[in-house]
């Protein structure tokens, strides 16, 4: 494969020109969010400037192109994702897609004795979805922890698929740990009992190959704006016999094929699934997105992430007092860490104002802060438009607001 220039990848996203603070901006929060290249942008524009329409109503040109331009849209994701665009619901992110399981397929067939097994390090849009349906249908959820590394403890998490266990949901990579789980292997073990799986795929998607056909789950979830795309975009995508038996979540416009008040027949999987007006140009662009990260190739991507990652682990170490949360065996470019005497949130708010963009706090993730029994740790997240000499100032912009706080 031809070398990528990356300086030139880089000059795809307008923001990354930006200065804040009266410094040049270092955006190291691309797990929160990630940043847009041009090409999805405009995208954006031009489905406002020239094609806007609703999708799948009006017989005009421009309803026409709305339609093809969504449901090309879904077909792109379907590509991406190596699975059959009818299997894709389209909705607004993580967070819709997880609770679109929970409600849709849990709440009916869950019941007193039945349990859900979760991980430790899971995003509590992983967990709390998972708490309603306990609530509501008197199911017990229990959590496979994880070890030192802050890898999952596989021999642990096998003991705990029992017999009563009905759905297992887990993340592939943790949002703080960067902890890439083995959810191929883990799901096939989950099936061969009968458990149905769901991954969340929100921190996968932007930085790695994916091939959700291969990984074997039942539900696989991901978010638009975390892989280039727009913000209120997301991907659900299931096993069609699970689509086709399962109700409707919302209901509205869309999603039928006849209303009468003695009944209503609904539409087919995934339109069932998809009432009301969606979100047509974030998809659009999230289809540019799609085009984008393509064209890149998901392994240069990860490959350029991957060095970035270990440079700025060495970086990072080799700055007094600085503790790095977590060394699981494979890890996504997320680096979690606090500084021995600093709060957190003094270290982000002090970065900064060195034009130093990092999150802090607890990352929505409670549990898995209480296991490292801290309240909140920083976190850089990095992406491949991220530079080398981003990671120098970084950890030079650390050392400073170090000594500045203890
Ligand atoms: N799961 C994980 C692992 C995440 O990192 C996030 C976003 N931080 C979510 C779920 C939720 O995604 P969204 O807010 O886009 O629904």
């Amino acid at each position: 494969a031809a070398a990528v220039d990356w300086a030139r990848v880089r000059a795809d996203f307008p923001v990354l020109t930006r200065e804040v603070h009266g410094k040049p901006l270092i955006y190291l929060d691309s797990a929160n969010t990630g940043q847009k290249p041009a090409s999805v942008i405009e995208a954006v524009d031009d489905f406002y400037r020239r094609h806007n329409a609703n999708v799948s109503r009006a017989v005009h040109a421009l309803g026409t192109e709305a339609t093809e331009a969504y449901e090309g849209a879904r077909g792109k994701l379907a590509k991406f994702l190596n699975v059959r665009a009818d299997e894709l619901v389209l909705c607004s992110g993580t967070t819709f897609a997880i609770n679109l399981v929970a409600y849709s397929w849990a709440l009916p067939r869950l019941g007193p004795g039945d349990a859900i097994v979760l991980t430790r390090m899971e995003h509590h849009a992983n967990i709390v979805p998972w708490q309603l349906v306990a609530q509501r249908t008197g199911a017990t959820i229990k959590v496979a922890e994880l070890d030192d590394r802050g890898d999952l403890d596989l021999e642990g998490l096998r003991a705990l698929l029992t017999p009563e266990v009905k759905l297992l949901a887990l993340t592939h990579v943790s949002n703080v740990l960067g902890t890439v789980n083995p959810v191929r292997e883990i799901c096939r073990e989950a099936r061969r009992r009968g458990i149905v799986t769901l991954v969340d795929g929100s921190q996968a998607a932007p930085h790695r190959p994916l091939d959700i056909a291969a990984i074997g789950c039942d539900f696989y979830a991901l978010t638009g704006h975390k892989m280039s795309g727009p913000t209120g975009t997301g991907v659900l995508w299931a096993r069609r016999e699970h689509l086709e038996a399962m109700p409707p979540f919302i209901g509205g416009g869309e999603m039928i094929k006849e209303v009468r008040f003695e009944g209503t027949v609904f539409n087919d999987p995934p339109h069932k699934f998809e009432a009301g007006t969606p979100n047509i140009a974030g998809f659009v662009g999230l289809g540019a997105a799609v085009d984008y990260l393509s064209a890149l190739g998901m392994a240069r991507i990860e490959a350029r992430e991957q060095a970035l990652l270990d440079y700025a682990t060495a970086a990072l170490s080799a700055i007094d007092g600085l503790r790095i949360f977590g060394a699981p065996k494979e890890k996504a470019a997320v680096i979690s860490f606090l500084v021995e005497g600093a709060h957190a949130h003094d270290l982000a708010t002090l970065l900064d104002l060195e034009g130093v963009a990092i999150r802090s706090g607890h990352h929505c993730a409670h549990p898995l802060m209480q296991h490292f029994g801290v309240p909140a740790t920083c976190r850089a997240s990095l992406a491949f438009y991220n530079t080398f000499e981003e990671i120098d100032a970084f950890a030079a912009a650390i050392d400073k607001v170090r000594r500045l706080l203890v």
